[in-house]
């Protein structure tokens, strides 16, 4: 352990951290109380004092900001998906991505890539052509690629996938790109923080109370606070505060795993991603390649993982990159994902007023980060649903007006 480290956890006295203010104590009342200090909570409390000049905000973290799914994703951010109300949505939010860096002043190694999504059957084709058509409708910039052009841009891949399943061809996606997770918690913790917002870690939110259908305060593992307005950004915990309001939601949680190499010297320019296989791969600015698969096949409340899915996503990766073999692995890990039965996320309003909610992120929320703290804070500060999340309502469960995006949102996240 370096020395300074050693130092720092033996000292009574901690400086003040880098990136934003930690106040001793919670107040008694705020204008609004933010539950979850994940991307989206922060994005949301940085677009309220930004945008809507709300600034007695305070963010309630359980443990310490970034840690949860947000510092645990894969980091692809793109806007190719099937349905109009999906594509819109994303667009939005890898328009926000793009000046991101400049907004915070700090590098979130931004990352403009490229993304395949492999088909290996004449369905899959017939499915990617779908979606092409779809994006561009909408000026998404997406196209049906031949297998040629698959192996053009990645010369490392054996398209005959050692002749089990060849790939036939891809959905081409030019803005598809990576980012720095953590530095996108820290990025809109810092921004929301000088702006005047709170924020608590190390503060679990225990209970929640309403009077008359609307919510008037919090209860936490630091005391009391009375507020008008909460959003729950909770991500894989979202029942469990649901609860607190004997609010019901489809909402299931299953594990999710991903994995990451040594770093390797730069050989992988474009994400690749193969629903069939179940598999994904990006390598970072680091070099190493970081990869994942699809769901954990139950559900289970747990970050866990298990060497199942080391051994499963290794063999159908060695399947697209032989010479991978002799590669060594250096860290796993997994997240929470809330899933929906349409794999859309659900946001505004609940029966409940003053409570809004922003969740059913599953294994596609993080290039939402942005667009979601966006709409959440005009929600939140306007009491209305901004237009680009109408369609992503709770009440859609009870009326039966599904979004279904799973065709793309599954392992493609
Ligand atoms: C392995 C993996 C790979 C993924 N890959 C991608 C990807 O490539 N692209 C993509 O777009 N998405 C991906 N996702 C999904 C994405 O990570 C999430 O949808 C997104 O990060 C959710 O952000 P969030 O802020 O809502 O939740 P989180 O970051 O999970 O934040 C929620 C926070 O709430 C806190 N909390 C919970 N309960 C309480 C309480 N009672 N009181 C106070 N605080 C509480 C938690 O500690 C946590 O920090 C992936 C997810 C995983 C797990």
């Amino acid at each position: 352990m370096p020395l300074r480290l050693l130092k720092f956890a033996l000292a009574q006295n901690h400086p003040e951290p880098r990136m934003f203010r930690q106040p001793d104590r919670l107040q008694s009342n705020y204008d609004a109380v933010i539950i979850g200090g994940g991307g989206h909570g922060l994005a949301a409390a940085y677009y309220l004092a930004r945008d809507h000049g709300m600034t007695k905000v305070a963010v309630l973290e359980q443990g310490y900001i970034g840690g949860g799914n947000t510092g645990r994703n894969t980091t692809i951010i793109r806007s190719n998906y099937l349905t109009p109300e999906g594509v819109k949505f994303y667009d939005e939010s890898v328009r926000l991505w793009q000046d991101l860096s400049t907004d915070f002043d700090l590098n979130l190694f931004y990352s403009t890539r490229g993304h395949f999504t492999l088909a290996h059957t004449d369905a899959a084709v017939r499915t990617m052509r779908q979606r092409a058509e779809v994006n561009k409708h909408y000026g998404v910039d997406s196209e049906l690629v031949d297998a040629a052009a698959v192996q053009a841009a990645c010369p490392e891949m054996d398209i005959t996938c050692g002749g089990h399943t060849p790939v036939m061809g891809a959905l081409y996606h030019a803005p598809g790109s990576i980012a720095r997770h953590d530095a996108v918690a820290w990025g809109y913790g810092r921004g929301a923080s000088d702006r005047g917002v709170e924020i608590h870690q190390q503060t679990e939110v225990l209970g929640i109370t309403t009077q008359s259908g609307r919510v008037t305060g919090v209860q936490t593992s630091r005391g009391e606070i009375s507020t008008p307005r909460i959003l729950c950004a909770v991500a894989g915990s979202t029942p469990r505060l649901l609860q607190m309001l004997e609010l019901r939601s489809p909402l299931y949680i299953h594990p999710l795993q991903a994995m990451v190499s040594e770093p390797m010297k730069p050989w992988l320019d474009p994400i690749i991603v193969s629903g069939s296989l179940h598999v994904y791969i990006s390598q970072t600015a680091r070099g190493e390649l970081v990869m994942g698969a699809s769901l954990d096949p139950y559900e289970l409340h747990s970050t866990r993982s298990t060497l199942d899915f080391a051994e499963g996503l290794s063999a159908h990766m060695l399947e697209l990159f032989p010479f991978l073999s002799h590669v060594k692995i250096v860290r796993q890990w997994a997240g929470m994902a809330d899933m929906t039965p349409d794999f859309a996320p659900i946001m505004g309003k609940t029966p409940i007023a003053g409570f809004y909610l922003d969740a059913g992120w599953g294994t596609w929320g993080f290039k939402a980060t942005p667009v979601s703290g966006k709409t959440m804070a005009y929600t939140m500060a306007c009491d209305r649903p901004h237009h680009l999340i109408r369609d992503f309502s709770l009440e859609r469960f009870e009326k039966y007006d599904l979004v279904a995006e799973k065709g793309a949102a599954s392992v493609g996240h």
